[in-house]
Protein backbone atom coordinates (compact mmCIF):
# COMPACT_ATOMS: atom_id res chain seq x y z
CA UNK A 1 0.00 0.00 0.00
CA UNK A 2 2.66 2.48 1.09
CA UNK A 3 3.99 1.83 -2.33
CA UNK A 4 0.79 2.93 -4.62
CA UNK A 5 0.58 5.69 -2.26
CA UNK A 6 3.88 7.20 -3.25
CA UNK A 7 2.95 6.19 -7.17
CA UNK A 8 -0.51 8.15 -6.55
CA UNK A 9 1.40 10.82 -5.23
CA UNK A 10 4.03 11.00 -8.02
CA UNK A 11 1.08 11.16 -10.13
CA UNK A 12 -0.79 13.60 -8.62
CA UNK A 13 2.42 15.92 -8.75
CA UNK A 14 2.88 15.21 -12.07
CA UNK A 15 -0.26 15.30 -14.03
CA UNK A 16 -1.22 19.04 -14.74
CA UNK A 17 -5.05 20.17 -15.29
CA UNK A 18 -6.71 20.61 -18.05
CA UNK A 19 -5.69 23.68 -20.29
CA UNK A 20 -2.57 24.36 -18.34
CA UNK A 21 0.30 24.67 -20.88
CA UNK A 22 3.69 24.30 -20.60
CA UNK A 23 3.39 21.84 -17.77
CA UNK A 24 6.99 21.02 -17.75
CA UNK A 25 8.11 24.66 -17.35
CA UNK A 26 10.32 24.98 -14.26
CA UNK A 27 8.65 27.58 -12.26
CA UNK A 28 11.27 27.48 -8.84
CA UNK A 29 14.73 26.24 -9.55
CA UNK A 30 15.82 25.46 -6.09
CA UNK A 31 13.48 22.80 -5.76
CA UNK A 32 12.40 22.09 -9.80
CA UNK A 33 8.81 22.90 -9.28
CA UNK A 34 6.73 22.72 -12.19
CA UNK A 35 3.73 24.66 -13.53
CA UNK A 36 2.19 21.45 -13.71
CA UNK A 37 2.88 20.88 -10.36
CA UNK A 38 1.93 24.13 -9.46
CA UNK A 39 -1.62 23.76 -11.08
CA UNK A 40 -2.12 20.16 -9.71
CA UNK A 41 -1.36 21.77 -6.07
CA UNK A 42 -3.90 24.74 -7.26
CA UNK A 43 -6.77 22.28 -8.39
CA UNK A 44 -6.27 19.80 -5.22
CA UNK A 45 -6.64 22.80 -2.40
CA UNK A 46 -9.26 24.67 -4.60
CA UNK A 47 -12.38 24.04 -1.66
CA UNK A 48 -10.44 25.82 1.12
CA UNK A 49 -8.47 28.29 -0.81
CA UNK A 50 -12.00 29.43 -3.18
CA UNK A 51 -13.12 29.72 0.66
CA UNK A 52 -11.28 32.86 1.00
CA UNK A 53 -10.56 33.89 -2.64
CA UNK A 54 -13.33 33.75 -4.15
CA UNK A 55 -15.27 37.10 -4.61
CA UNK A 56 -12.89 39.05 -3.37
CA UNK A 57 -10.63 42.04 -5.14
CA UNK A 58 -7.08 39.88 -5.63
CA UNK A 59 -4.05 40.72 -6.29
CA UNK A 60 -1.93 38.03 -8.87
CA UNK A 61 1.38 38.01 -8.21
CA UNK A 62 2.16 36.57 -11.94
CA UNK A 63 5.72 35.17 -12.81
CA UNK A 64 5.29 33.65 -16.73
CA UNK A 65 8.75 32.50 -16.89
CA UNK A 66 8.89 31.28 -13.58
CA UNK A 67 10.02 32.75 -9.95
CA UNK A 68 13.75 33.39 -10.94
CA UNK A 69 12.29 35.25 -14.04
CA UNK A 70 10.60 38.69 -14.35
CA UNK A 71 7.39 39.05 -11.86
CA UNK A 72 4.62 41.48 -11.09
CA UNK A 73 1.92 42.25 -9.14
CA UNK A 74 -1.13 42.56 -11.34
CA UNK A 75 -5.09 43.77 -9.90
CA UNK A 76 -6.67 44.96 -13.11
CA UNK A 77 -8.07 43.08 -15.91
CA UNK A 78 -5.92 42.70 -18.78
CA UNK A 79 -8.41 41.35 -20.87
CA UNK A 80 -6.75 38.08 -21.30
CA UNK A 81 -7.61 36.04 -18.44
CA UNK A 82 -11.28 34.47 -20.41
CA UNK A 83 -14.32 34.35 -19.63
CA UNK A 84 -14.21 32.50 -15.88
CA UNK A 85 -12.24 35.82 -14.50
CA UNK A 86 -14.48 38.80 -13.21
CA UNK A 87 -14.22 42.34 -13.23
CA UNK A 88 -15.36 44.56 -10.38
CA UNK A 89 -15.37 48.49 -10.76
CA UNK A 90 -13.78 49.85 -7.78
CA UNK A 91 -13.34 53.99 -7.42
CA UNK A 92 -9.88 55.02 -7.38
CA UNK A 93 -8.48 57.61 -5.03
CA UNK A 94 -9.02 60.55 -7.98
CA UNK A 95 -12.55 59.79 -8.39
CA UNK A 96 -11.78 56.77 -11.82
CA UNK A 97 -13.14 53.71 -11.44
CA UNK A 98 -10.93 50.63 -12.31
CA UNK A 99 -11.81 47.18 -12.72
CA UNK A 100 -10.19 44.94 -10.43
CA UNK A 101 -9.96 40.97 -10.84
CA UNK A 102 -11.75 38.65 -8.61
CA UNK A 103 -12.39 35.07 -9.26
CA UNK A 104 -15.36 32.68 -8.12
CA UNK A 105 -14.66 29.18 -9.00
CA UNK A 106 -11.90 27.03 -9.63
CA UNK A 107 -11.78 27.80 -13.20
CA UNK A 108 -11.25 31.15 -12.96
CA UNK A 109 -8.82 30.51 -10.21
CA UNK A 110 -6.95 28.41 -12.86
CA UNK A 111 -7.46 30.29 -15.49
CA UNK A 112 -5.10 32.44 -13.35
CA UNK A 113 -2.43 29.70 -12.75
CA UNK A 114 -2.50 29.24 -16.19
CA UNK A 115 -1.60 32.78 -17.09
CA UNK A 116 1.77 32.47 -14.21
CA UNK A 117 -0.04 33.27 -11.57
CA UNK A 118 2.07 31.90 -8.20
CA UNK A 119 0.63 34.07 -5.46
CA UNK A 120 -2.92 34.95 -4.47
CA UNK A 121 -3.44 38.16 -2.51
CA UNK A 122 -7.04 39.29 -1.57
CA UNK A 123 -8.48 42.66 -0.18
CA UNK A 124 -9.78 42.70 2.90
CA UNK A 125 -13.44 43.02 1.67
CA UNK A 126 -15.79 41.00 -0.42
CA UNK A 127 -17.04 42.49 -4.13
CA UNK A 128 -20.43 43.02 -2.85
CA UNK A 129 -19.32 45.60 0.07
CA UNK A 130 -16.19 46.65 -0.84
CA UNK A 131 -15.99 49.67 1.51
CA UNK A 132 -16.63 46.95 4.69
CA UNK A 133 -13.63 44.60 5.68
CA UNK A 134 -14.65 41.13 6.67
CA UNK A 135 -11.06 40.83 8.14
CA UNK A 136 -8.11 42.38 9.55
CA UNK A 137 -4.69 41.45 9.02
CA UNK A 138 -1.53 42.14 11.84
CA UNK A 139 1.22 41.09 9.34
CA UNK A 140 4.46 40.62 11.27
CA UNK A 141 7.70 41.24 9.83
CA UNK A 142 10.73 40.40 11.49
CA UNK A 143 14.26 42.15 11.06
CA UNK A 144 16.75 40.20 9.23
CA UNK A 145 18.31 37.81 11.69
CA UNK A 146 15.26 37.68 14.44
CA UNK A 147 14.47 34.20 14.76
CA UNK A 148 10.73 32.46 13.81
CA UNK A 149 10.77 32.41 18.08
CA UNK A 150 10.36 35.84 18.35
CA UNK A 151 7.94 36.46 15.62
CA UNK A 152 5.88 33.15 17.46
CA UNK A 153 6.06 34.87 21.01
CA UNK A 154 4.91 38.26 18.89
CA UNK A 155 2.12 36.75 17.79
CA UNK A 156 0.70 35.08 20.94
CA UNK A 157 1.15 38.20 22.46
CA UNK A 158 -0.77 39.67 19.96
CA UNK A 159 -3.63 36.92 20.16
CA UNK A 160 -4.11 37.93 23.83
CA UNK A 161 -3.79 41.37 23.55
CA UNK A 162 -6.73 41.05 20.91
CA UNK A 163 -8.86 38.19 23.16
CA UNK A 164 -8.39 41.56 25.82
CA UNK A 165 -10.51 43.12 23.82
CA UNK A 166 -13.02 40.77 22.94
CA UNK A 167 -11.49 39.86 19.49
CA UNK A 168 -10.85 36.08 17.99
CA UNK A 169 -7.90 35.90 15.91
CA UNK A 170 -5.96 33.05 14.11
CA UNK A 171 -2.68 32.46 12.89
CA UNK A 172 -1.67 32.08 9.45
CA UNK A 173 2.22 31.02 8.17
CA UNK A 174 2.95 33.16 5.52
CA UNK A 175 5.06 30.73 4.45
CA UNK A 176 7.98 33.47 3.77
CA UNK A 177 9.58 34.94 7.06
CA UNK A 178 6.31 35.62 9.10
CA UNK A 179 2.91 35.28 10.94
CA UNK A 180 -0.02 37.24 9.91
CA UNK A 181 -2.50 36.92 12.71
CA UNK A 182 -6.38 37.46 10.83
CA UNK A 183 -9.18 38.73 12.67
CA UNK A 184 -12.57 38.15 10.99
CA UNK A 185 -14.66 41.10 11.28
CA UNK A 186 -18.72 41.43 10.79
CA UNK A 187 -18.09 44.15 8.15
CA UNK A 188 -19.82 46.62 10.77
CA UNK A 189 -17.19 49.14 9.96
CA UNK A 190 -15.64 50.75 7.25
CA UNK A 191 -11.99 50.79 5.68
CA UNK A 192 -11.19 54.26 7.93
CA UNK A 193 -12.51 52.77 10.92
CA UNK A 194 -10.81 49.69 10.31
CA UNK A 195 -7.50 51.43 9.57
CA UNK A 196 -8.22 53.43 12.46
CA UNK A 197 -8.05 50.47 15.54
CA UNK A 198 -5.20 48.53 13.71
CA UNK A 199 -2.96 51.61 13.62
CA UNK A 200 -3.82 52.33 17.11
CA UNK A 201 -3.49 49.04 18.31
CA UNK A 202 -0.16 48.53 16.76
CA UNK A 203 1.07 51.63 17.71
CA UNK A 204 0.03 50.92 21.77
CA UNK A 205 1.35 47.84 21.24
CA UNK A 206 4.89 49.34 19.87
CA UNK A 207 4.87 51.73 22.58
CA UNK A 208 4.48 48.99 25.72
CA UNK A 209 7.42 46.89 24.04
CA UNK A 210 9.57 49.29 22.30
CA UNK A 211 12.38 46.35 22.43
CA UNK A 212 10.19 43.48 20.32
CA UNK A 213 8.27 45.94 18.38
CA UNK A 214 7.68 48.66 15.77
CA UNK A 215 4.81 50.28 13.99
CA UNK A 216 6.67 52.75 11.74
CA UNK A 217 7.88 50.92 8.76
CA UNK A 218 10.68 52.34 8.07
CA UNK A 219 13.37 49.68 7.79
CA UNK A 220 16.21 51.96 9.94
CA UNK A 221 13.12 51.45 12.32
CA UNK A 222 13.31 47.82 12.52
CA UNK A 223 16.74 47.08 14.17
CA UNK A 224 16.52 43.69 16.03
CA UNK A 225 11.89 44.33 16.06
CA UNK A 226 9.15 43.04 14.41
CA UNK A 227 7.82 45.37 12.51
CA UNK A 228 3.92 45.22 13.14
CA UNK A 229 2.53 45.94 9.63
CA UNK A 230 -1.02 47.19 10.41
CA UNK A 231 -0.79 48.58 6.89
CA UNK A 232 -2.27 45.94 5.32
CA UNK A 233 -5.54 47.22 6.78
CA UNK A 234 -6.32 50.21 4.72
CA UNK A 235 -8.53 50.62 1.58
CA UNK A 236 -6.95 48.66 -1.81
CA UNK A 237 -4.27 47.02 0.55
CA UNK A 238 -4.16 43.28 0.11
CA UNK A 239 -2.46 40.15 1.84
CA UNK A 240 -1.78 36.63 0.78
CA UNK A 241 -4.73 34.23 1.07
CA UNK A 242 -4.89 31.29 2.74
CA UNK A 243 -3.43 28.51 0.79
CA UNK A 244 -1.95 30.65 -2.09
CA UNK A 245 1.73 29.11 -3.09
CA UNK A 246 4.64 31.90 -2.65
CA UNK A 247 7.12 32.65 -5.23
CA UNK A 248 9.99 31.82 -2.93
CA UNK A 249 12.77 29.22 -2.92
CA UNK A 250 10.85 25.66 -2.76
CA UNK A 251 7.37 26.95 -3.15
CA UNK A 252 6.60 27.17 0.26
CA UNK A 253 2.60 28.23 0.58
CA UNK A 254 0.68 30.35 3.00
CA UNK A 255 -1.08 27.79 5.55
CA UNK A 256 -3.82 28.28 8.26
CA UNK A 257 -2.54 26.95 11.76
CA UNK A 258 -4.11 26.32 15.23
CA UNK A 259 -2.73 28.56 17.97
CA UNK A 260 -1.80 25.09 19.63
CA UNK A 261 -0.19 24.16 16.44
CA UNK A 262 2.13 27.46 16.47
CA UNK A 263 3.67 26.38 19.39
CA UNK A 264 5.83 23.56 17.47
CA UNK A 265 6.17 25.09 13.93
CA UNK A 266 9.71 25.88 13.34
CA UNK A 267 9.57 28.09 9.93
CA UNK A 268 6.74 29.98 8.46
CA UNK A 269 7.73 27.79 5.21
CA UNK A 270 6.44 24.53 6.90
CA UNK A 271 4.62 23.85 4.33
CA UNK A 272 4.60 23.87 0.55
CA UNK A 273 2.78 22.85 -3.12
CA UNK A 274 4.04 19.42 -2.57
CA UNK A 275 1.91 18.98 0.63
CA UNK A 276 -1.52 19.79 -1.29
CA UNK A 277 -2.92 16.51 0.00
CA UNK A 278 -1.80 17.19 3.93
CA UNK A 279 -3.31 20.20 3.62
CA UNK A 280 -6.84 19.36 1.89
CA UNK A 281 -6.97 16.97 4.89
CA UNK A 282 -6.41 19.34 7.64
CA UNK A 283 -8.31 22.41 6.19
CA UNK A 284 -11.25 19.71 6.99
CA UNK A 285 -10.20 18.64 10.09
CA UNK A 286 -11.97 19.26 13.23
CA UNK A 287 -9.16 21.64 14.70
CA UNK A 288 -9.08 24.02 11.64
CA UNK A 289 -13.03 23.63 10.40
CA UNK A 290 -14.02 27.21 11.65
CA UNK A 291 -10.55 28.68 11.04
CA UNK A 292 -10.81 32.64 10.97
CA UNK A 293 -14.63 32.25 10.87
CA UNK A 294 -16.23 34.92 13.53
CA UNK A 295 -18.91 37.85 13.37
CA UNK A 296 -17.19 40.29 15.60
CA UNK A 297 -17.59 43.80 15.63
CA UNK A 298 -14.56 46.07 16.65
CA UNK A 299 -14.66 47.38 19.81
CA UNK A 300 -15.96 50.57 20.67
CA UNK A 301 -12.99 53.09 21.25
P1 LIG B 1 6.58 37.57 4.84
O1 LIG B 1 6.11 36.70 5.94
O2 LIG B 1 7.83 37.08 4.24
O3 LIG B 1 6.64 39.02 5.24
P2 LIG B 1 4.28 38.48 3.44
O4 LIG B 1 3.28 37.91 2.53
O5 LIG B 1 3.75 38.97 4.74
O6 LIG B 1 5.45 37.44 3.69
P3 LIG B 1 5.13 41.23 3.00
O7 LIG B 1 6.27 41.74 2.20
O8 LIG B 1 5.17 41.47 4.46
O9 LIG B 1 5.01 39.65 2.64
O10 LIG B 1 3.83 41.85 2.39
C1 LIG B 1 2.61 41.77 3.05
C2 LIG B 1 1.54 41.84 2.01
O11 LIG B 1 1.58 43.10 1.35
C3 LIG B 1 1.70 40.82 0.90
O12 LIG B 1 1.12 39.58 1.27
C4 LIG B 1 1.00 41.50 -0.26
O13 LIG B 1 -0.38 41.20 -0.30
C5 LIG B 1 1.21 42.96 0.00
N1 LIG B 1 2.26 43.47 -0.86
C6 LIG B 1 3.57 43.43 -0.65
N2 LIG B 1 4.25 43.99 -1.66
C7 LIG B 1 3.33 44.42 -2.54
C8 LIG B 1 3.39 45.08 -3.82
N3 LIG B 1 4.55 45.42 -4.40
N4 LIG B 1 2.23 45.34 -4.44
C9 LIG B 1 1.06 45.02 -3.90
N5 LIG B 1 0.93 44.38 -2.69
C10 LIG B 1 2.05 44.10 -2.03
MN1 LIG C 1 4.89 40.01 6.14
MN1 LIG D 1 4.57 43.54 5.47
Amino acid sequence: APAAKATKRAKAATQAPAGITSPDRVIDPDSGITKGQLAAYYAEVAEPLLAWLSRRPVSLVRCPQGRAKHCFFQKHDSGSFGDHVHHVPIREKDGSTEPYLYVDDAEGMMACVQMGTIEFHGWGSMIEAVEAPDRMVFDLDPDEGLGFEAVKHAAFLLRDELAGLGLKSWPLLSGGKGVHVVVPLDASAEWPAVKDFASRFSRALAAAHPDRFTANMKKVERKGRIFLDWLRNQRGATAVLPYSARARANTPVAAPVTWEELRDVETPARWSVLDGAELVKRAGSKALRGWAVARQALPAA
